[in-house]
């Protein structure tokens, strides 16, 4: 037995990324289908020592019904082919912005709220790059100590803003100073700005402030986020300060809290992107405990995997296993304890 996927946005930067998470994972796939525009139909991507084609995305196709699909083409597309997807029965894990704040949307890490996923069928969406890896690291600081305010400024890899961008920085780092995707030039830079301001508040800024309310479930949360985009390929970071409505018991309870998160590794040194880049792990360091309060932490994670992909990948195993009888081998215990 094994289910039919299909990857839409195959040939992007997080699509060719999901297309190897998959390949890596014990998900079984019976088929599988990628898709994209007319400009990059007819590429062909290997999976599982298999020549897979580029099929050009169609109204007909999402359709058929499929097990699941895996979008990560941007939010037009998947504001006009999810919802068709979804109405042939399909679960669509979306990768974009379109349905994230939608009330009847689950936004899903599954470490943190995986359960909204139990006897769930439809569109189920994957929270931006920036939000997966901070919650990551303090959801169970949450859990144990209530988080009242979040300070933070992110470190944005030019692989966050797609295929497009990475080409930009190659040709500014081989000399052409020229930009087209940044609104400065990014090679030898830093951006302060990751989308378009509204009320003085970036998008991505608006992204983190909102998901991360909705993922932690707390309303009452308030984010403070910069998001700034430096040249670094991949890797994400992230330095921030956070309060808590009740008293941190000591820096080991702190340490021994952060450290109890799913996929979460503590560092006693520090840890910098390219250490992480291609691995499926949270990694946070300098943790400093400042007042009973307040506390501070580094956190580096692979935004294509970690807040992308792998994710994405993972909310398909979690669903795949909560509503049916199939049980990967390796992960039945773990998905009793959730
Ligand atoms: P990308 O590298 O620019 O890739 C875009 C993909 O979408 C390509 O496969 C492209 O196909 C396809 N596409 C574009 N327009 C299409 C259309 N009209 N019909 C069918 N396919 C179309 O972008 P990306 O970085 O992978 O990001 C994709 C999505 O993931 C975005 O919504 C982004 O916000 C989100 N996301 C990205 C990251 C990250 O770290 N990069 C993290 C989290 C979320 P062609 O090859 O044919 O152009």
């Amino acid at each position: 037995m094994g289910f039919k996927v299909g990857v839409v946005g195959a040939t992007g930067a997080v699509g060719r990324t999901m297309v190897e998470v998959l390949e890596k994972s014990e998900v079984p796939v019976s088929e599988l289908r990628l898709f994209a525009s007319e400009r990059s139909a007819g590429q062909t991507l290997t999976f599982k020592g298999v020549q897979v084609k580029v099929e050009v995305l169609t109204e007909e196709a999402m359709r058929e019904g499929f097990d699941y699909l895996l979008f990560s083409a941007g939010a037009d597309v998947s504001r006009r082919y999810a919802p068709i997807a979804a109405q042939a029965g399909t679960t669509v894990i979306d990768n974009s912005s379109a349905f994230r704040m939608v009330p009847e949307i689950p936004l899903v890490v599954p470490e943190i709220n995986g359960k909204l996923l139990k006897g769930y069928h439809g569109i189920v969406a994957n929270p931006n790059c920036s939000t997966i890896q901070m919650v990551l690291a303090l959801y169970r600081v949450h859990d144990r100590y209530h988080l009242h305010e979040i300070f933070v400024s992110t470190y944005q890899a030019v692989s966050g803003a797609g295929h497009k961008a990475v080409v930009e920085y190659e040709r500014q780092l081989a000399g052409d100073t020229t930009h087209a995707v940044f609104p400065r030039q990014i090679a030898h830079n830093v951006i302060p700005l990751i989308g378009d301001l509204k009320d003085d508040i970036s998008q991505e800024e608006w992204k983190m402030i909102n998901e991360t309310r909705k993922i932690l479930n707390s309303r009452s949360i308030a984010v403070f986020p910069t998001t700034v985009r430096v040249p670094v390929r991949v890797g994400h970071s992230e330095s921030v300060v956070a309060r808590t409505l009740f008293p941190i018991m000591s820096k080991e309870d702190l340490v021994e809290t952060i450290a109890s998160g799913e996929d979460v590794i503590l560092h006693d040194d520090i840890v910098t992107p390219v250490e992480v880049a291609g691995d499926d792990y949270v990694h946070v360091g300098r943790i400093r405990l400042f007042d009973a309060h307040t506390f501070g932490l580094w956190v580096v994670a692979d935004n294509l995997r970690v807040g992308a992909a792998t994710n994405a990948v993972r909310i398909l195993k979690l669903h795949s296993q909560l509503n049916s009888d199939l049980v990967f081998e390796s992960e039945a215990t773990e998905v009793e304890g959730r």
